[in-house]
């Protein structure tokens, strides 16, 4: 058994997907016969086309014509004759491999391009670099796998999921997936569940362990992993995945039921999203709005930015679907451990110390106002409100503001209708926010607390390094105080306060978080259902009573062990 950590809830039993690029290295061989070389090339590149026809048909089905449009790309290049003719000429007149010919020449011109002054010749490069790649592990008879290929039930194998590899995934084949590394809080687990397929991520060995093919299962609800499973373990596990069913039933029954504790308090459930798909399981889990729809998937996975009239249909197609239910749209979160390569940023020593979210978009006005359009425009069709990430000083939060009025003012004269009511937060996820929320609390509209870059800020434990995860400690009393800090200081000024970060659906935090006075708590959607559950059982009276108690306490074992006791 191999153990990870559970990212996603659920049992899958499937045969492993290696996700894992392969080394494409070999011995070079004098040849005999250099026409027998070139049928090879030629061969190879017209595996490699319809390798490339397949995947971004199956993009551009998944995700649309702007994703597809890298692939588009790539044909391009495998169909340049001033690439592929030089490498058949280098066959024959050096009497060479075609491998070699087409390393070396293809090495030729992404030199030439990647030093040129010049971004698209620079994204030309890259181009010729992964076409170049397919088309010799085809040489050599070696299979580059692709989410997009897969069309049988597999379970994905993988160092690490990429948000774009995860947004390739097959709904319908990929039955789960599990990772070397990565935490609950990394996007690859994110999209886990919000796609709803069991994972387990940060094992640290999956890739060395599983041979594509094995029969393998994934427990993401304990967290492990087992390799070609046993009858008995194959039976065991069958039967745990029908028992997972059948709680799901259950909490199913609770879909259409308000989230009303035990003494008759009102909460919020909404769910986060990532792209409008996401929609459909929010509704189907019971959500009672969006409290968070992550932006940044819109341009990632491509090779430039989304359009304004892009935006806008994402957008309106989220808060229609949600009818007038609320729906807190972040705007642009780049940065950290989500790259866009098109926007050639330098490499950063701390990319989640850096130049990321509201950071980028004041100083890229251009990108920030185009946004800000397409939401402004979209206001009319439902009930929106935008929310601001890693803001650190009121300077940041007025500056951005100021912007979206003065797009709210372009928009108004230019006769196009823009909603009234649009409230405008933050999100609190830098220390320096939560400790001066009251200073914010008179300026924004709502908060909402990111408690996975909060906690590691705070912890000064990075979320995606295994090693310091014994550190990233959610329910620590310096969490829970900056915590009941933003809440006292939003309610001082009846402001309302939610919670977006991993925390908001965590089954320990609950109770503590309902005492503390959280309004609203957002989180994948698969686990509104039993968060509805456990609060219909919690009394909101008794949890505020524990409160002080709570505050003053040391470390995170006594609070895990106090709740633990009060709760059961
Ligand atoms: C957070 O930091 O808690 C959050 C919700 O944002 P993200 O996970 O996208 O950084
Ligand atoms: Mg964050």
């Amino acid at each position: 058994m191999i153990q990870g950590i559970a990212a996603s809830n659920g049992i899958a039993i499937a045969k492993a997907y290696q996700l894992v690029t392969p080394e494409l290295t070999y011995e070079k061989k004098s040849i005999d016969n250099p026409n027998k070389e070139v049928e090879r090339l030629e061969d190879a590149l017209g595996t490699a086309k319809q390798e490339l026809e397949k995947i971004r048909e199956h993009t551009r089905n998944e995700m649309g014509d702007e994703h597809a449009e890298i692939f588009s790309a790539h044909l391009l290049v495998l169909d340049d004759p001033e690439l592929i003719n030089p490498i058949k000429d280098k066959i024959t007149n050096d009497n060479i491999m075609a491998e070699t010919a087409l390393e070396e020449t293809t090495n030729m011109f992404i030199d030439m391009f990647k030093n040129m002054d010049n971004e698209y010749m620079r994204e030309r490069a890259a181009d010729i670099q992964d076409v170049s790649k397919r088309v010799l592990a085809h040489l050599l008879g070696v299979i580059v796998p692709s989410p997009a290929l897969i069309d049988e039930e597999v379970i994905v194998i993988a160092n690490d999921l990429t948000p774009s590899d995860t947004a390739q995934l097959n709904r319908e084949f990929v039955q789960g997936f599990a990772t070397d590394i990565g935490g609950r809080t990394s996007h690859s687990a994110i999209m886990a569940r919000s796609l709803e397929i069991p994972a387990v991520v940060g094992t640290k060995k999956i890739t060395s362990n599983v041979k594509q093919g094995d029969m393998i299962i994934v427990d993401g609800i304990e967290g492990n992993v087992i390799v070609n499973p046993s009858d008995n373990e194959l039976a065991t596990y069958k039967a745990k995945q029908e028992e997972f069913e059948k709680q799901k039933e259950e909490w199913a029954k609770l879909k259409d039921e308000p989230t009303i504790t035990a003494d008759k308090e009102q909460v919020e459930l909404a769910a986060n999203i990532g792209t409008p798909d996401d929609v459909a399981g929010v509704l189907a889990n019971g959500g009672e709005g969006i409290g968070l729809y992550r932006t940044e998937f819109l341009y990632m996975g491509k090779n430039q930015l989304p359009t304004e009239d892009e935006q806008y249909d994402a957008y309106k197609s989220v808060l229609e679907q949600m009818e007038d239910k609320p729906v807190v749209v972040r705007t642009l979160d780049i940065g950290g451990d989500k790259e866009l390569s098109y926007l050639d940023l330098p490499e950063e020593l701390n990319p989640f110390l850096g130049f990321r979210a509201i950071r980028f978009c004041l100083e890229n006005e251009h990108v920030f106002r185009t946004q800000l359009r397409a939401l402004l425009r979209a206001s009319v069709h439902g009930n929106l409100k935008i929310m601001f990430p890693m803001v650190a000083t009121l300077e940041e939060f007025r500056q951005a503001k100021g912007i979206l009025l003065d797009e709210k003012q372009n928009l108004n004269d230019e006769g196009t209708a823009v909603s009234d009511g649009i409230e405008v937060g933050i999100m609190v996820e830098i220390p320096s926010t939560a400790v001066t929320a009251k200073q914010f609390a008179k300026e924004v509209d709502f908060f909402s607390i990111g408690t996975n870059d909060l906690i590691q800020y705070t912890m000064a434990a990075d979320r995606m390094n295994e090693r310091v995860s014994y550190l990233y400690q959610p329910y620590h009393p310096a969490i829970l105080n900056l915590v009941s800090t933003v809440i006292e200081a939003a309610h001082a000024e009846n402001k309302w306060v939610g919670m977006c970060g991993e925390m908001a659906g965590d089954s320990i935090a609950i109770p503590a978080l309902l005492g503390l006075g959280l309004d609203e708590f957002s989180m994948s959607a698969t686990s509104i259902l039993p968060a509805r559950t456990q609060l219909r059982g919690l009394s909101k009276e008794t949890m505020t009573s524990y409160k002080d108690k709570l505050l003053s306490m040391g470390t995170t074992e006594e609070v895990v062990e106090f709740i633990k006791e009060k709760t059961e």
